[in-house]
């Protein structure tokens, strides 16, 4: 008999019985751990997977178009190559949806839509969305748009992949929708809830991030985010920045006075609620210039944000 080959064996047993135990309470986490007031772990697991550097890497990616003006010819390509990024993290039915713009500014814009189906009611939607076109003093040539509008644009993908990645079935349908032409008129997002309202489609809420990566400093404590609401919208605004409280540091403030000025002022228009995230209350200094780059980005900022709305999205989906 070999006692010390044996004691190894009991040894093995019971590192095995630890194992297998630690791994069957992590996979267990459910909603009975949730006390209704702090953060409710299901929901804090999608919103903890959302990164920087992956938001950064497709910032540095869209700014690197030179510039993405919506009266460019690169604008089709740019909507594409959007669209390639859904399809490969597994959105394989993102498709253009193009509109003619046919005043002022005439010529074929590119909505890129990807969809993630319900599975109680699918013909609820919740928008994410965010515009990808950009604006500068040198608007055919050089705008880099990184914090307008690369980090929304940014914002949005990183959620799609979060989903994704974790298989994650919502209750109503997400769309995750980044406009065209918002900077020459709102016009991308104005096709999209028009469009909306024509086919009886039920928005229930829509989120639009925009300049969503400024904010100076590196102490959370110190940063601010505008939530902006519309007179229909004060609930919606409530349910939002109650959630940005539960899983994030930021500091939050209502300054209405440039709801109109976004994608979000498009879908109210239409009558559905929508609310408007965008940064600091230090405005950017490099709005709208050849300066607004990727270097001046907050990435962990911009992270902060996007996981509120990733746990929004969550929270009313699960
Ligand atoms: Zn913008």
């Amino acid at each position: 008999m070999n006692r010390p080959y044996q004691r190894n064996i009991w040894i093995f047993l019971i590192l095995l019985i630890i194992i297998l135990t630690s791994c069957s309470k992590e996979s267990s986490i459910n909603d009975n751990d949730w006390d209704g007031i702090g953060q409710n772990p299901k929901v804090a697991i999608f919103a903890n997977e959302i990164h920087a550097d992956s938001i950064k890497k497709n910032v540095l990616w869209l700014q690197g178009k030179n510039s993405r003006f919506c009266l460019n010819s690169n604008r089709k390509q740019i909507a594409n190559e959007i669209r390639d990024k859904f399809i490969r993290l597994g959105y394989l039915n993102t498709r253009i949806d193009s509109f003619f713009l046919s005043d002022r500014y005439s010529g074929w814009q590119y909505n890129v839509i990807a969809r993630l189906e319900g599975n109680a009611n699918k013909g609820k939607v919740y928008v994410v969305g965010a515009h990808y076109d950009s604006k500068s003093g040198d608007s055919y040539a050089n705008a880099p748009g990184a914090d307008d509008n690369a980090s929304g644009v940014s914002g949005v993908i990183e959620i799609a992949r979060v989903f994704k990645k974790n298989g994650f079935v919502p209750k109503y349908t997400i769309e995750f929708v980044t406009f065209a032409a918002e900077e020459i008129g709102l016009f991308g997002s104005a096709d999209y809830a028009g469009k909306s309202v024509a086919n009886n489609v039920e928005i229930v809420a829509m989120l639009n991030l925009d300049m969503i990566s400024y904010a100076p400093g590196s102490n959370p404590d110190t940063w601010v985010l505008n939530i902006m609401n519309y007179t229909n919208s004060t609930d919606l605004h409530t349910q939002f920045v109650n959630c940005g409280k539960l899983y994030s540091k930021l500091t939050f403030i209502n300054d209405n006075s440039s709801c109109n000025y976004g994608d979000s002022y498009s879908f109210f228009r239409k009558g559905y609620k929508a609310v408007f995230i965008i940064g600091d209350v230090d405005f950017d200094p490099f709005y709208h210039t050849v300066n607004d780059l990727a270097v001046n980005c907050n990435y962990l900022y911009c992270r902060e944000i996007v996981a509120i709305s990733c746990a929004y999205l969550v929270q009313e989906n699960r």
